[in-house]
């Protein structure tokens, strides 16, 4: 079990920050996930705490020791790549062997140590195997053996099974985070894969340019996004342009109580936080496409503006495309250049509403 504190750390490219005045702390046995678009540094900063890079600035501690320029060998660190480069002229037993013959270990606590490492990852008769004779999935375990025969204090992965079909992909994530947990190791997971975030985290950093956007359980980034890069990144939303007017939003369909000062707003609210009912106003939306994914339908619905809509509804709901409808919603999130200003549920009845609105 091991504490990681990465204090202030920038990595420039050029006059490029890959990574730039990042902290975080990460506590015993935790498993965080780093998520972000392509580009946004989450490989660039795994590898500095791997020590496959060397930062610009700032420090990197592992319980309270300062490895910010150690070499990776001279770290307690086990890095799992998502190009696992196995050596193809070794069978499996001496690819995962191999950092303990490094280390010179007698030979009976290699074998124990190797055959206790293939177990934890389900390939327990794969030994003798060559690597070229497994499919991706069991490569991927190997690799994840090799790193874990060492017993690092901390597993850095970096998109370890973004190569796999979606249903391994599922599984072997299953697998890590059962590991993870049994060994109370403690991991950085990188991922631009919402869903392995939500799935494995006990904590996400949502990453952009380099920099933090947000840092929390998985539950709490999905309902309470701090910023639209973050609503937008995480999950499906709506984003709708208004403009507020005496703590009032002026969009004609969403006429809600915002209390911010007067500007822009974007407003944002999830396909399940919308409701559609059928409408006969001539000025009504209208269902432009529904897709039926057994557990429920999503519903594209475009608004007289010209801007589209999506709608969360059960499987069993009698919506058809080009029905005339009228969207509500129950949740709804405000934000101005980025940062959430307001979170809340629209006022309940058009007599609340007609007060609100500016006459
Ligand atoms: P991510 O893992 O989120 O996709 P990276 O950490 O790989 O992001 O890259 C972050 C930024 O740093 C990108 O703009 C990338 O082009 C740049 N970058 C990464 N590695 C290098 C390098 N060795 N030389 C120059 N630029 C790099």
């Amino acid at each position: 079990m091991a504490h990681l504190a990465i204090e202030s750390v920038s990595k420039l490219f050029g006059t490029t920050f890959a990574v730039n005045d990042f902290s975080l702390e990460v506590g015993d046995g935790e498993l965080v996930c780093l998520l972000g678009p392509s580009g946004s540094g989450k490989s660039t900063l795994l590898r500095m705490i791997g020590g496959f890079e060397r930062p610009s600035g700032g420090t990197i501690r592992i319980d309270a020791r300062d490895v910010t320029n150690l070499p990776p060998e001279r770290r307690p660190t086990g890095m799992v790549f998502q190009s696992h480069a196995l050596w193809t002229h070794m069978d499996v037993f001496n690819n995962i062997a191999f950092g303990l013959k490094l280390r010179r270990l007698p030979k009976s606590e290699i074998r124990a140590r190797v055959e206790n490492a293939l177990d934890m990852v389900g390939l327990a008769d794969y030994g003798r195997r060559m690597t070229t004779q497994l499919s991706g999935g069991q490569q991927q375990r190997v690799a994840l053996a090799r790193s874990l025969v060492l017993e690092p204090k901390i597993l850095l992965l970096d998109e370890p099974f973004a190569s796999l079909d979606q249903h391994l992909r599922e599984r072997l994530r299953e697998e890590v985070r059962d590991i993870q947990q049994r060994l109370g190791i403690t991991t950085l997971f990188v991922t631009h894969g919402q869903d392995e975030a939500l799935a494995l985290a006990d904590r996400i950093v949502v990453m952009r340019d380099g920099r933090t956007e947000q840092i929390a359980p998985p539950s709490t980034i999905y309902r309470q996004p701090q910023t639209a890069f973050v609503a937008g990144f995480i999950g499906s939303m709506n984003f709708v342009q208004s403009r507020t007017r005496n703590g009032v939003c002026d969009h004609p369909l969403f006429p809600l109580a915002v209390p911010v000062d007067d500007g822009p707003v974007t407003l944002a609210t999830r396909p399940e936080a919308l409701t559609i009912r059928p409408s006969d106003r001539a000025d009504a939306a209208r269902v432009h496409r529904i897709v039926d994914f057994g557990t429920h339908k999503m519903v594209d619905v475009d608004l007289a503006d010209g801007s589209r809509l999506k709608a969360m509804v059960a499987p069993d709901d009698r919506i058809e495309a080009g029905m005339k409808v009228e969207p509500s919603f129950t949740s709804f999130f405000v934000f101005r250049d980025n940062t959430l200003v307001h979170q809340g549920a629209p006022a309940r009845t058009s007599a609340e509403l007609g007060r609100l609105l500016p006459v």
